[in-house]
């Protein structure tokens, strides 16, 4: 087994994750999900070990957990989580806020993809993907990556809510965002503050506590989305000078991995996932994603170079040589080029 990591001095906890400075709290906590399973349990190897007190286990195997405590995330001295063989059909980007992790079993679940910000974590040195219905990989493109087509799921220019919302839950070099600096918190809803309670599930889930809940909604059913707002997005396209935030993407996109950067670098025989596992990707404006490369499924693409070739046309497309084939096709037709 792994033994907790040395440096137990990271940036000091967030004040609200407090309860993870005792063992027995997070079972509290978690428990309120957790008991729909039969046997839910939270355990710390600290007691057992010896080890830094810091260091946390958590084992939720075999429990139908279908949706997780966003409290988990801010766990940040976890260093197991188990959640294999439960139902959960999505893992939000926060669970890269648990920097200490470096065994996390996702084995068995209904995931179709895994975000892109957990190959952002630098101590998952163990990671269990397999099964999972994860979406079937594209061909590979010409570099031999599997990369899918860049969906356009916001407008060209986000709307000024959005841009708004950026803005106030930016955090640059700061622990704080603006919204904290600015603003006596928790925000006014009253009637005449309508602007704020149309936004008061995005504020209270980015800056916990910011927004007083909604009593007149207590008990209603939450309806599923497609896309939930778990959190502030960080745009990973490395051509951002400033750390770019977004609440809702403009566009996302779909790689397929055989490793993690993290496993790769720990030799090779713990450097593969044992299939290739979707990563979701979400960037702040259309074109951020351009990065990831050529969609290899780029049919389009294809389409056009074989028009181009079949019609003799020099699209850039091909290689000079193959234009001068192409030339030659044309000469077949019957025109001279010679003259
Ligand atoms: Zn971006």
């Amino acid at each position: 087994m792994a033994s907790s990591n040395g440096n137990g001095h990271g940036p000091a906890a967030a004040p609200r994750s407090g309860f993870a400075r005792t063992q027995t709290a997070p079972a509290e906590s978690i428990g309120a999900w957790a008991r729909q399973g039969p046997s839910a349990k939270a355990v710390s190897t600290s007691s057992i070990l010896g080890v830094s007190r810091e260091a946390m286990d958590i084992f939720l195997g075999r429990n139908n957990i279908t949706k997780l405590p966003m409290e988990l995330w801010s766990l940040h001295n976890l260093t197991v989580l188990s959640l294999r063989n439960n139902c959960l059909t999505y893992i939000p980007p926060e669970i890269a806020n648990l920097r200490d992790l470096q065994t996390l079993n996702l084995a068995h679940n209904k995931l179709r993809y895994i975000p892109s910000e957990m190959l952002q974590m630098k101590k998952l040195t163990q990671l269990n993907l397999f099964p999972n219905p994860f979406l079937p990989k594209p061909p590979p493109n010409r570099d031999g990556n599997y990369v899918s087509r860049t969906e356009r799921i916001g407008p060209k220019i986000p709307p000024l809510t959005e841009l708004a919302l950026r803005v106030l839950l930016s955090r640059k070099e700061t622990r704080e965002t603006m919204l904290e600096q600015y603003y006596e918190l928790p925000l006014a809803t009253s009637q005449d503050q309508r602007p704020v309670t149309a936004f008061r599930d995005i504020l209270s889930i980015c800056v916990p506590g910011s927004v007083l809940p909604d009593e007149s909604r207590a008990g209603r059913k939450q309806f599923k989305v497609a896309r939930p707002v778990t959190g502030v997005g960080i745009c990973p396209n490395p051509m951002h000078d400033d750390e770019s935030n977004f609440i809702r993407p403009s566009e996302e996109r779909y790689t397929w991995v055989e490793s993690t950067p993290a496993m790769k670098t720990k030799g090779a025989e713990s450097g593969g996932l044992g299939g290739h596992a979707a990563v979701h990707w979400r960037g702040c404006m259309w074109g951020c994603l351009d990065f990831l490369g050529i969609a290899g499924e780029d049919e389009d693409t294809k389409k056009q170079e074989k028009e181009a070739e079949e019609e003799g046309m020099d699209l850039d497309l091909q290689e000079s040589e193959e234009v001068v084939q192409t030339v030659r096709f044309d000469t077949a037709t019957g025109w001279d080029f010679d003259d």
